[in-house]
């Protein structure tokens, strides 16, 4: 079949992976002028990293990856008040854990990609008009092409969605957060592979130490904070993190002076996309554009990862028979992904806690985490990936 896929962040070149492997003509279509580069670091482990590794990526994603050690949380002197070492992590998975940048590991599925898959870049997928046997596809730049079937890998705010299933607003659930991320060139102190945090009510400010002498700095804070609805450049994001975080001690005075000098910053709302299907005709979604978990989760790319290998699976055992295809994935992967959004909007009290003595709970928590029984109480359910991925019959060829 001709697959169009919209979208070349994590959802989409694994999609194309694996619909390459199985015969499919594929097209990927990505609105930015290139591969997206820098960003914010994301963790990486469980049923993604089950996937990557059939795909022969998990020893390019360790390197271009960071083990990191501790998560440290800092009262507003820069004192430690909290925090583990990261040997929680590795004891649960085994060891598969890693974090990267969001943009390295898109850039990893992407260089696994067949030679001939082909790639649209700066261009959007701007209509779909179904014929008898098929789809007109409508582009920004391109002309019209027609395929027998379009997937939104677009994102939590895809185009896809909005064109296929209407608007966002009808699938859109905000956590009650906002999130910012950007990166600076020369950054001191520095804690190498080390998470610093430091949380007051509604807000939390973060900091990695990166190769390159980069630091990436990461904001999570209630709506509230948010003065005057949300903010439309970069001038104005800047302007509501100086207002949020001004007075929020340890280095946050410093880091905010840092950002003065930052062209472009990751500023959106934190919501989940929540529907009760994700296909539509010859129409499907994928990642977060079906079922968007949010950073609370701190699984998206691996979740996104496995939706895409088992759309592309059920596409290939059923030869041709999309609409069945379509079902059996949505059946495999929508109670499993609805579960992990149970528990992600859980975890959104914890993440920047709404008072001192939740915060105080919050790092006492932490602190207990070298304590196995106490791990596995409160992180181990949410780190287990409790489904049955399939062997489609193509794994493990790298
Ligand atoms: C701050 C932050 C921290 C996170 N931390 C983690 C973490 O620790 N672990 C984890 O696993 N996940 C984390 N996530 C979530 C993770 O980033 C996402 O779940 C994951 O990237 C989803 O992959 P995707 O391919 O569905 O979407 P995306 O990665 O968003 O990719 C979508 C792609 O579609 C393109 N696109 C958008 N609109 C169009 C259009 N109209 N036409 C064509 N192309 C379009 C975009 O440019 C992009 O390349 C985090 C997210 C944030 C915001």
């Amino acid at each position: 079949m001709k697959i169009a896929i919209n979208g070349a962040g994590i959802a989409g070149p694994t999609l194309a992976y694996w619909l390459n492997k199985y015969g499919h003509d594929v097209l990927l279509v990505e609105q930015a002028p290139e591969l997206r580069r820098g960003g914010y670091v994301i963790d990486f482990w469980g049923v993604g990293y089950d996937i990557a590794e059939k795909m022969g990526l998990i020893p390019n994603i360790k390197e271009l990856g960071y083990q990191l050690k501790e998560v440290r949380l800092v009262d507003q002197n820069g004192r430690k008040n909290g925090g583990f070492s990261t040997d929680v992590f590795n004891r649960m998975t085994n060891g598969r854990f890693t974090s990267i940048r969001r943009s390295d590991l898109s850039a990893a599925i992407y260089g696994a990609l067949g030679e001939d898959v082909e790639t649209i870049f700066g261009d959007s997928i701007t209509n779909i008009e179904d014929e008898e046997h098929g789809l007109q596809l409508s582009f920004e730049h391109a002309p019209p092409r027609e395929v027998d079937l379009v997937v939104g890998a677009d994102g939590l705010h895809s185009r896809i969605r909005q064109l296929a299933f209407g608007p966002e607003a009808d699938y859109e659930v905000p956590l009650g957060y906002h999130v910012a991320a950007f990166n600076v060139q020369g950054y001191e102190p520095r804690d190498e592979l080390v998470y610093v945090s430091h949380a007051i009510p509604g807000r939390q400010a973060s900091r990695f130490s990166m190769r390159g002498d980069n630091t990436l700095f990461l904001f999570v804070f209630r709506d509230e904070y948010l003065p005057d609805g949300h903010p439309s450049n970069v001038q104005e994001c800047k302007a509501v993190l100086q207002h949020a975080f001004a007075d929020a001690g340890w280095e946050c005075p410093q880091i905010l002076a840092a950002m003065q000098d930052v062209s472009d910053i990751y500023f959106d709302r934190v919501s989940q996309i929540r529907m009760d299907c994700w296909t539509k005709g010859r129409v499907a979604l994928v990642g977060d554009a079906a079922a968007c978990v949010s950073l609370l989760a701190g699984e998206g790319t691996g979740l996104a990862m496995a939706e895409a290998y088992v759309l592309a699976g059920e596409l290939h055992t059923a030869s041709g028979d999309f609409a069945t295809a379509f079902a059996r994935y949505e059946e495999r992967m929508m109670p499993f992904l609805k579960q992990k959004q149970k528990s992600a909007a859980n975890f959104a009290s914890s993440f920047a806690p709404k008072t001192k003595a939740g915060i105080t709970f919050r790092n006492l928590v932490t602190k207990l985490l070298r304590i196995p029984p106490v791990a596995d109480f409160f992180v181990g359910r949410d780190l287990r990936d409790d489904i049955d991925i399939p062997n489609y019959g193509m794994a493990a060829e790298g």
